[in-house]
């Protein structure tokens, strides 16, 4: 393997630059040169690629965001789209290429495997929620983005007596609001995976309210319920007005945890070992702190396990 390209796709993960500077390095360390490509999938079928030296990585690892910059590409999911991708990495010599994104990116990255390209994807998403990994990159920082804004939220809550309904990302996976709300303390936390008794929400914002509880954190992922319809419905059966904090874009944001950092270090350095010894079409993964590959295409069909453990400890700790 002499030339590889590496791109970010679908949304973007802080710790996706500590993972392109891995690749980079190690590559250009076992003389892989390591091109990279603008934009995802998009951008490889316009032929957005340029070469990568050294220090075309420095200064990133503690960044959020990606260099690569990163799309969604309707044409890609096409057979004629994905054909033109193929050709632009034919024609730009590359062997073998990086993918760091979520379950859609890692879908387009089997297609192309089927197609004779050589893929390895490197779980890049917030949500946490690809369910062959124990973690990806960008989870970590975004639950510690959360809990600071649940301690700065509990303040003004403390002081006015307020609850508040604080609406998390995670799409369909509730482990942001999930991890967060353990680590933040929160009164109530309402995930997807797990119904939820409004009555049992309104008992603890009545019962908090009567043994002189100062604030009510309820952490609400997106999936689950509407926050403003949850307000309401509060509002309506005891009387207790919640303020609504929608925490948004701020969670895909800033400068990576210590560890995301070092597990898309790991990651991207194992990236180009699996493809010095040949491997394509695997997706990596971490499991007791080692790092792991297996079939992409497996990988896409395993169902998401949720830490019912850790939901009943905030349950009983919250009590
Ligand atoms: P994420 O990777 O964060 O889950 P998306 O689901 O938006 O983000 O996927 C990113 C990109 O991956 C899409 O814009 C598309 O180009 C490609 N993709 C997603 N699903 C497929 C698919 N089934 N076949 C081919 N390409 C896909």
């Amino acid at each position: 393997m002499k030339k590889i390209g590496v791109l970010t796709s679908g949304g973007d993960a802080p710790g996706m630059n500590a993972a392109i500077r891995a690749i980079v390095r190690a590559g250009i360390y076992n003389n892989i040169e390591v091109m990279g490509v603008s934009r995802g999938y998009e951008g490889l079928i316009n032929g957005e690629i340029k070469h990568m030296d050294v220090s075309s990585v420095a200064d990133i690892i503690h960044k959020g965001g990606t260099i690569l910059k990163t799309a969604r590409s309707e044409q890609f999911k096409t057979e004629e789209g994905r054909k033109k991708a193929i050709n632009v990495l034919e024609v730009f010599g590359i062997e073998g290429l990086v993918i760091i994104g979520g379950d859609g990116s890692f879908r387009g990255a089997e297609k192309l495997s089927e197609a004779g390209v050589k893929t390895i994807g490197i779980p890049g998403t917030i949500d946490n929620d690809l369910p062959y990994s124990e973690f990806t990159i960008g989870f970590d920082t975004a639950v510690n983005t959360v809990l600071d804004a649940i301690t700065k939220i509990r303040d003004t809550s403390t002081s006015h007596e307020k609850a508040t309904i604080i609406e998390v990302m995670g799409r369909h996976c509730g482990d942001i609001a999930l991890y967060s709300g353990l680590a933040g303390g929160a009164e109530s936390v309402l995930v997807p995976e797990e119904e939820f008794d409004i009555n049992d929400v309104c008992k603890k914002l009545v019962q908090g309210k009567s043994r002189g509880k100062l604030h009510n954190i309820i952490m609400l992922a997106e999936g689950t319920s509407d926050a403003y319809e949850l307000q309401k419905e509060i509002f309506e059966r005891v009387g207790i007005e919640a303020r609504v904090t929608v925490l948004g874009f701020i969670q895909r944001g800033g400068n990576p945890s210590s560890f995301d950092r070092i597990l898309a270090s790991k990651m991207g350095a194992y990236a180009i070992d699996a493809l010095i010894n040949g491997k394509s079409s695997r997706a990596l993964g971490i499991k007791n702190n080692k790092i792991f590959d297996m079939d992409i295409a497996e990988a896409l069909t395993m169902e998401k396990q949720f830490d019912s453990d850790t939901y009943q400890l905030t349950n009983i700790l919250s009590i």
